[in-house]
């Protein structure tokens, strides 16, 4: 840990004024630019326009096909319409379950709703906040069709896991439930040698500003080895007409897949620089008696999206809110919580879904998230740990 001096030293760094997760996550440079005005040019062409599915956006494809190690990766407008086109292919029968863990963003369970199934909560375990393989086995019935975990601070679920438990419990009509992940946070991470998203049956990325890379600020991909539904989601992100199925517009532009073809080049320099400053912190911050580090300090397979530390029990809920209080108002250091039971903030899932996630609802009193970004410098980070030891040390 940091000795006084230097965490006064640290404090005189003029560190810019971060967030938990900042509104642009990767970094844009002229390549991106002159991307983006090539592909703008093309289009000014009559017979060419801005395309249906032109050439940057299946090359674009391809290029996330390979780096993923999956036969198929289809661009769509955001992650979430993904998840809807996943789900509609499972073609869902009233009552039919999908388990999904609550510590989540929206989309997974507004997809399995949108899709007509049945939305089951999962508990998330202690050490990484990641959907419990045993609550899973729990939770599986014959009518389960599906397993959603969510990759949720970028840290790989244990999909290896869910995957076995699947093949234990196959639906009857349907054989094992398909294992499926909301991967929006894990693009350019690792999983036991394979890059996130290749496990389970598919998998399905963001490319919202805020994510691990960005085709100018929306955007998502799904990736699957199952060549049938990549050809019917081809068809179904265009209405759908030529499959016979219900759709609606969910196209990338050409102008976003040429900016995502270099996006994705830089992509394992901006993950590695996650890790750097993940595994810089976690040396300043080791021995704070106060939090427990992000997935035991591993730093060498999570894309850490987010850096996401846990708090020891007398931190939990009001005096955690006080320490995000104060490291804004004295350092201009956002810190958040990512994320409580979903249904806790949206009226709507609430509404929806029965059943709550008791144990995942007292974890989340104690989660912080702490700023980190692919260019936050050294010295930033150095400033960020010595305020939150500060502020820690403060509230004892
Ligand atoms: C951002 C995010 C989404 C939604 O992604 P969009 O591309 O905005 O649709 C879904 N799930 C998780 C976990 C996310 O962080």
């Amino acid at each position: 840990m940091m000795t006084e001096k230097e965490i006064t030293d640290a404090l005189k760094y003029p560190c810019q004024a971060w967030d938990a997760e900042p509104c642009l996550g990767s970094i844009y440079g002229e390549e991106e630019i002159e991307a983006a005005v090539a592909a703008i040019r093309s289009s000014m062409n009559f017979k060419e326009g801005f395309g249906f599915s032109s050439e940057p956006i299946m090359e674009f494809e391809k290029a996330v096909a390979e780096y993923v190690g999956v036969k198929e990766a289809i661009a769509v407008n955001s992650c979430g319409p993904g998840q809807d086109i996943l789900f509609r292919y499972l073609n869902l029968q009233p009552g039919d379950e999908v388990i999904v863990p609550s510590i989540n963003y929206d989309s997974a369970p507004l997809a399995v709703i949108g899709a007509g199934g049945t939305v089951v909560w999962g508990e998330s375990r202690a050490s990484d906040y990641l959907l419990d393989p045993e609550d899973v086995e729990r939770k599986i019935t014959p009518r389960t069709r599906a397993i959603f975990p969510v990759h949720i601070h970028g840290n790989s679920a244990p999909m290896d896991e869910y995957i076995e438990i699947a093949n234990r419990h196959p639906h009857p009509v349907y054989g094992p439930p398909k294992v499926i992940a909301d991967a929006a946070r894990g693009m350019g991470g690792d999983y036991k040698g394979t890059k996130i998203g290749k496990l389970g049956y598919a998998s399905s990325y963001s490319l919202h500003t805020m994510k691990n890379m960005t085709t100018l600020g929306e955007g998502g991909l799904v990736v699957t080895d199952d060549s049938d539904f990549a050809a019917w989601a081809r068809r179904v992100r265009m209405y759908g007409r030529a499959v016979g199925a219900w759709g609606t517009s969910n196209v990338m532009t050409k102008v976003q897949a040429a900016v995502g073809l270099v996006q994705l080049k830089k992509l394992d320099s901006f993950i590695a620089n996650r890790r750097r400053v993940a595994a810089e912190r976690n040396e300043l911050l080791a021995d704070l008696p106060e939090v427990s580090l992000p997935i035991n300090g591993r730093t060498d397979e999570g894309s850490f999206y987010l850096y996401c530390l846990t708090l020891c029990d007398s931190f939990a809920g009001e005096k955690r809110d006080m320490l995000i209080k104060i490291m804004k108002e004295r350092y201009n250091i956002a810190c958040w919580v990512a994320n409580p039971p979903i249904y806790e903030v949206s009226p709507y899932l609430a509404k929806m879904v029965k059943g709550t996630t008791p144990f995942s609802g007292k974890l989340a009193r104690k989660i912080i998230c702490v700023p980190i970004h692919p260019a936050m410098t050294s010295e930033e980070n150095r400033y960020i740990a010595a305020a939150f030891i500060k502020c820690v040390q403060d509230l004892r």
